[in-house]
């Protein structure tokens, strides 16, 4: 085991901040997994989750149990972990940019094709190393100019060659979820099964590029723009949403934590024996998830909770305006436009038009959710 303190660069004389690595096994052992929580500041369920899971590969390290290696970056955004706004927390956007810190990660596809692609052949442990190679090259160019561009360079070089990518995150209110590229499953059932995912949803490109599909998405354009070549899909990487911002504690944390050393175990990262995988749920289309958003302003009361199968129609919740004239017009029914799982909820019991009040996952594609299915 092993930790160190990145220095990012000095955003105003007199501050500094810092990321701190900690590193298990040999570099450069394969596989190689690498898990980072709060790259949206302040959703701290995966921190208080890596916190702990620290501390179990201590003991696996100690009792020389680690096979391959692993990166954990328990807060990967410590610029947004430290952001407030006159008394709220506010870690999903950079201030300084009004950018949101999980989108606009770099695709180096077209970069990686032109400098890897001619010499791809039919060997698929060297084409992933030729591959590896040209996105480590890529990812040394990135602009480091500026306290989160140099984050975001220093968050690409860690994972960018990593066999397994876990950016942990969390939802408003919520049942553990995770979202993942369509040719990942059924691959990747057994990380559901492993973090109690209760909702998985999958989309070869969700839009605005999210920090996982820099990593996962890269192989399978590759696969398509090389269809003769022997190109493995060789990262599996998820965005895993730990339930809800509240949903903070130490018993979850460490139930957490012990699902992803059961999934690190099972991958060959940790010596060990595990279990198979408990059932989950079929992984469903993200294109089937309903945002359903508020038609009206007023006060929420919802009327189901995370976890809960609706059917369509079902009331999901009721608006409240009080200061409607006749009592008849101050309630507004908010019902499932499709039926599946209500795996997300909002936080804020005041909704304005066009808030998003609940997530359903149904079965199919919902027809127009096309383009950015990620809320914004
Ligand atoms: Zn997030």
């Amino acid at each position: 085991m092993h930790s160190e303190l990145l220095d990012l660069p000095c955003p105003a004389p007199g501050t500094r901040r810092s990321l701190k690595v900690v590193r298990f096994g040999r570099p450069g052992a394969r596989p190689k997994a690498y898990l980072q929580a709060a790259l949206h500041g302040d959703e701290l369920p995966g921190v208080m989750a890596l916190a702990h899971l620290e501390e179990l590969l201590a003991a696996a390290d100690a009792a020389g149990r680690i096979r391959g290696e692993i990166v954990l970056v328990p807060v990967a955004n410590p610029i947004g972990l430290s952001q407030s706004v006159m008394g709220s927390h506010a870690g999903r956007y950079d201030l300084a940019s009004m950018s949101n810190f999980n989108r606009g990660w770099p695709d180096f596809l077209e970069r990686v094709a032109h400098e890897a692609g001619p010499r791809l052949g039919l060997d698929a442990a060297a084409n992933v190393a030729l591959v590896r190679a040209a996105l480590g090259e890529a990812a040394r160019s990135m602009p480091a100019i500026g306290e989160n561009a140099a984050l975001r360079r220093l968050l690409y070089g860690l994972a960018h060659d990593a066999d397994i990518v876990l950016d942990l995150h969390c939802d408003l209110e919520a049942v553990t979820h995770l979202y993942l590229g369509d040719p990942l499953w059924p691959d990747a059932r057994d990380l559901a099964a492993d973090i109690g995912s209760e909702a998985t949803l999958l989309a070869e490109v969700s839009g605005g590029n999210p920090f996982d599909e820099a990593f996962s998405g890269l192989w399978w354009s590759l696969q398509r723009r090389f269809p003769d070549r022997n190109l493995p899909l060789a990262c599996l990487a998820a965005t895993v949403e730990y339930r809800g911002l509240a949903d903070v504690s130490e018993r979850q944390g460490r139930q957490d934590a012990a699902g992803l050393l059961r999934f690190l175990t099972r991958r060959g990262l940790v010596a060990g024996e595990v279990p198979p995988p408990a059932a989950c749920p079929e992984a469903r289309p993200l294109e089937g998830v309903a945002m359903v958003r508020a038609p009206a302003a007023g006060l929420v009361s919802f009327e189901a909770a995370p976890g809960q199968e609706v059917e369509e129609g079902a009331l999901l919740a009721v608006l409240v305006h009080p200061l409607a004239g006749e009592p008849s017009r101050r309630r507004t029914e908010v019902r499932a436009p499709v039926g599946g799982t209500l795996f997300a909820r909002a936080a804020c019991r005041l909704a304005r038009p066009g808030d998003i009040l609940a997530k359903v996952a149904g079965t199919r594609p919902l027809p127009g959710r096309t383009g950015a299915l990620l809320s914004d």
